[in-house]
């Protein structure tokens, strides 16, 4: 199943017009999940018994005229770092070994009570935590553009099936790019919400003031629809927001024309690859060709982005893995006393990102670097929302590449993490400023897909969905 020949829509419409049924279509996507696993490595785990289980009664309600939710047997496939109720969640770490949560996320539910059927979880960097998925305690996801090559991450796997036409959509988390970063590597469509637009309820915590959920698919439409099914407040997040989320897959068509669009220069830097520039420049181009009208402009604490993200994320992260101790989850190492087991239990459990994160986080907390490092970081977060700010006035969305690079190969950067966070200097802004962003493919480098960037303002996915909607229609993403 190809993703843009069988949409969302499509395959909703083939099964209210009875020319379609779920059990063939779930079986026909485990089969092929089956096939394409190998030379993969999409999935952490997959749910074949109990999504034939779901497929079946979703049959049986078609048949029997029951109302069914909108996405009633549309396959899904969820990052490994949201729960469902009864099943595991690895993070793709050993410290989660044989965990199984006693509740579901919220987003998960949601979908699956609009009828859609989760047909596995996805491989990921370690508790999200990197850009290739080669920080998983399991294999690295490959690309399925290029099988030498990263996917992205930390969702990679969620980009990789979605790019492999396993599934027409999947979740994804995202607290520094961990969805436009993939999306942008495998040629999708990937939204990262604005913070506080999806419940993180059930999501394992990396950097609770970044992290947000949100939908990778092959077209806009599909993640308007995905969106639409996840979005909204829920009592259960005390960070979620209690604002109206309107008909997005409705305002997609509404015209661009006129819509003002300002291009940040620091978005183009020395050291990025020309052909991406050049390919985004291009996307610009077609963007205005729409009419709308470009503007660059300046967003002056850009530079600043990456080693702020570092130090918040890093910091957040050493307190939320904090849990992690043996006692109360998965893993348990022995020891002669309790010191001894929590140390042995993270030595054992935690990669060595992830050690590297929660050293760094808890160095930028301790007492004397606290106000150097953690302080000053949350100062200039400020001084990079206020910069957004400004922008918004003037303009309605912003255009950026996604990465400086189209995928790297498997162990490019593996041994040198400056160079891994460095990916991370075009998506990162928006966690710190809490604004929704999308990225979508706009062209082709030697047959890897490159990315572009749409960021919107607080709750105005409709801007970027709409820019991005138009795009698409006009040509296409490979145009
Ligand atoms: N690549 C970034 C990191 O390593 C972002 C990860 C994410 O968004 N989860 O932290």
């Amino acid at each position: 199943m190809n993703p843009k020949r069988a949409p969302i829509a499509e395959l909703a419409r083939d099964y209210r017009e009875d020319r379609a049924e779920a059990s063939d279509v779930i079986g026909r996507t485990m089969d092929a999940i089956e096939r394409a696993e190998p030379g993969l490595h999409a999935f952490v785990s997959t749910r074949r018994e109990k999504a034939m289980d779901e497929a079946r009664a979703a049959d049986a309600a078609f048949a029997e005229g029951r109302p069914v939710g909108p996405l009633a047997g549309i396959p899904i496939a969820v990052k490994d770092n949201m729960h469902i109720r009864g099943e595991p969640t690895t993070c793709a770490s050993r410290i989660l070994k044989n965990y199984v949560p006693p509740y579901g996320s919220t987003a998960v539910d949601r979908l699956r009570a609009a009828g859609a059927i989760v047909v596995g979880k996805t491989n990921m960097d370690e508790f999200a935590m990197g850009s290739s998925t080669e920080n998983s305690a399991f294999s690295p996801t490959r690309n399925p553009h290029d099988p030498e090559r990263v996917p992205g991450g930390s969702s990679g796997g969620s980009s990789a099936a979605v790019a492999a036409g396993l599934v027409p959509a999947a979740l994804g988390s995202d607290t520094g790019g961990s969805i436009r970063q993939p999306a942008s590597f495998c040629g999708v469509v990937g939204l990262k919400p604005t913070y506080g637009r999806v419940s993180r309820y059930g999501l394992v915590a990396f950097g609770s003031s970044l992290d947000q959920i949100g939908p990778l698919s092959g077209s806009v439409a599909d993640t308007a629809r995905i969106l639409q099914t996840i979005a909204g407040f829920d009592p259960m997040d005390s960070t979620s927001s209690d604002v109206p989320t309107p008909d997005w897959t409705q305002a997609l068509d509404a015209p661009i024309r006129e819509m003002k669009v300002g291009v940040p220069k620091e978005y183009f830097v020395d050291g990025m690859d020309a052909g991406v520039a050049e390919r985004v420049r291009a996307g610009i181009d077609r963007l205005e060709g729409l009419g709308c009208r470009i503007e660059e402009l300046s967003l002056p604490h850009t530079e600043y982005a990456v080693a702020t993200y570092y130090l918040i994320s890093t910091a957040e992260a050493s307190s939320n893995l904090a849990r992690y101790d043996g006692v109360r989850y998965g893993l348990r190492a022995g020891g002669d006393t309790l010191q001894a087991m929590y140390r042995r239990t993270r030595m054992a459990g935690f990669g060595p990102e992830v050690k590297r994160r929660i050293l760094l986080g808890t160095y930028a907390l301790s007492a004397g670097y606290y106000d150097a490092y953690y302080l000053r970081a949350q100062k200039v977060r400020t001084l990079i929302l206020e910069d957004f700010r400004k922008a918004f006035e003037s303009v309605d969305v912003l255009v950026t590449p996604t990465t400086p690079t189209p995928a790297f190969r498997i162990g490019e950067n593996i041994d040198d993490p400056l160079a891994m966070y460095l990916n991370d200097i075009f998506t990162t802004t928006c966690n710190l400023a809490g604004l929704p962003g999308v990225s979508v493919p706009c062209g082709r480098i030697g047959g890897l897909p490159v990315g572009m960037q749409l960021i919107g303002n607080h709750f105005d996915e409709s801007a970027v969905l709409r820019a991005a909607h138009h795009f698409e229609q006009d040509g296409g993403f490979d145009g």
